[in-house]
């Protein structure tokens, strides 16, 4: 199986009130090198103009992100109970 196809047997229970990942726009507008775009395995940071966008809906937990943001310009933690990724292969 590609990345791709193994990425999407991992089945998500996303928890729409309450957001693991929390970016502080005007920290990432002033990152210049913005990490976090290549270095998120489930490429959910992509750049937006000076900032970037986010979805943490696919998030697969690794937290790549939260180390490699210098700038600290995310708050990280894991899902609530119940929800986040489930992966099916591991
Ligand atoms: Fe991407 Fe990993 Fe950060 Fe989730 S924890 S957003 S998969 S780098």
């Amino acid at each position: 199986l590609s990345i791709e196809e193994r990425l999407g047997t991992n089945k998500f229970i996303v928890d729409e009130d309450v957001p693991h990942i929390v970016l502080d726009k005007s920290i990432c507008s002033n990152c210049k090198s913005k990490p976090c775009v290549k270095a998120c395995p489930a490429g959910l940071y992509q750049v937006q103009g000076d900032s970037v966008s986010f979805d943490y809906a696919g998030c697969l937990e690794c937290g790549t992100c939260r180390v490699i943001c210098v700038s600290k310009g995310l708050t990280w933690v894991y899902p609530r109970g119940t929800f986040g990724v489930e992966f099916r292969y591991g």
